[in-house]
């Protein structure tokens, strides 16, 4: 904390109150919160995954978002990025910047925090607290058997690409959170919006999965900034192309009454915050993948292509979209 910034009512009582305990006790945790830093036993043969996230009002969440969904949020997108890279989280750090004390908001922001902390076994051990805008930065410390890992960059051409869940339905939740009009067949449905507006405020980062796929995808990233982006990065840093089949990529039910056809398609090839994971399996491991399929949800969306850049195609046939829904990802 900065002594030109302090926070009303005492930093370390605030400190102390809200996140000396949170998340799950672990006994590599030599020194945790309360001292210059966190003392971290790595276990030996692996390697050590860093992740970062900063969330920021109005940018990442609207504006009086419930603190509890930003709690959860503000760990699962770094979840997520632990989970893209095959990893198990152990230890996260919380750089907390807030307008004001409100210890109603604090409880429940910490309530949410340590949910997802205790479900995935994740201590805090130690972050930052000071006066400004609300913005909230989290770093997650997790483990990969030494040399293990799964990379933007291994896939190949030939290579199919699956998504997990469905995406789509978070940028959809958001546009319920912000109370924009639905056209779909059951646009009035409130269990569809619901759940649409639940994956957006409390998405699930997919460890269990990613941590499945280590010895078995070429390549995998998780989908923030929406799916045919995102699969982009991988095409790049795999150095091919993408070919994405839309008759295959089917919305969840939610999305599929709520929204309009042409609205859930944009949702599902463009929306962000859905933090499922993409991933590409050469067709040698297809069966070890099978293997998976009890225990995990994902369509197959695609292939890896010889080439540059993704493709669109409906019954094998390329198509242009509005290149309005794409703009974002330039
Ligand atoms: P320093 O003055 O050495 O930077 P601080 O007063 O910022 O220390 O923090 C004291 C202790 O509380 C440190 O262990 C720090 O990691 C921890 N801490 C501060 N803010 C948070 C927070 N929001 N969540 C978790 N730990 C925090
Ligand atoms: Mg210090």
């Amino acid at each position: 904390m900065s002594a030109r910034a302090p926070m009303a009512g005492g930093e370390f009582e605030l400190i102390d109150r809200y996140f000396r305990a949170l998340g799950a006790p672990r006994g590599d945790v030599v020194l945790g919160v309360g001292d210059d830093g966190a003392i971290l036993r790595s276990p030996p043969d692996h390697d050590l995954v860093a992740v970062s996230d900063t969330l920021v009002e109005q940018v990442h969440f609207p504006a009086g978002s419930p603190p509890q969904s930003i709690g959860h949020r503000a760990l699962a997108v770094n979840l997520s990025d632990v989970a893209a890279m095959g990893a198990v989280p152990a230890w996260a750090l919380l750089s907390l910047t807030l307008p004001h004390r409100d210890d109603r908001w604090l409880g429940e922001f910490a309530h949410g925090f340590a949910n997802l902390a205790l479900q995935h076994s994740v201590a805090l051990v130690g972050g930052d607290t000071t006066r400004g805008p609300l913005s909230i930065s989290v770093q997650v410390l997790g483990f990969l058997p030494r040399g293990s890992g799964l990379r933007r960059s291994g896939g190949r051409p030939g290579d199919r690409i699956f998504v997990s869940g469905t995406p789509g339905d978070a940028a959809a939740g958001l546009a319920v959170l912000r109370g924009e009009p639905f056209t779909g067949p059951a646009a009035d449905d409130a269990e569809a919006r619901d759940f649409l507006q639940a994956r957006f405020e409390y998405p699930t980062p997919r460890l269990a999965l990613g941590a499945a796929l280590r010895d078995i995808a070429s390549a995998c990233i998780d989908v923030s900034d929406g799916l045919v982006g995102d699969i982009g990065k991988i095409a790049a840093a795999s150095a091919c192309g993408a070919r994405i089949d839309l008759e295959r990529l089917r919305p969840s039910p939610a999305l599929a009454r709520a929204a309009s056809p042409e609205r859930a398609r944009e949702w599902l090839l463009a929306g962000g915050d859905d933090y499922e994971l993409v991933f590409t399996v050469p067709a040698a491991r297809l069966s070890r993948l099978e293997n998976l399929a009890r225990a995990f949800e994902w369509q197959e969306i695609g292939e890896l292509t010889a080439g540059a850049g993704v493709t669109l195609c409906e019954q094998g046939r390329p198509i242009d979209l509005p290149a309005a829904s794409f703009d974002h990802f330039g």
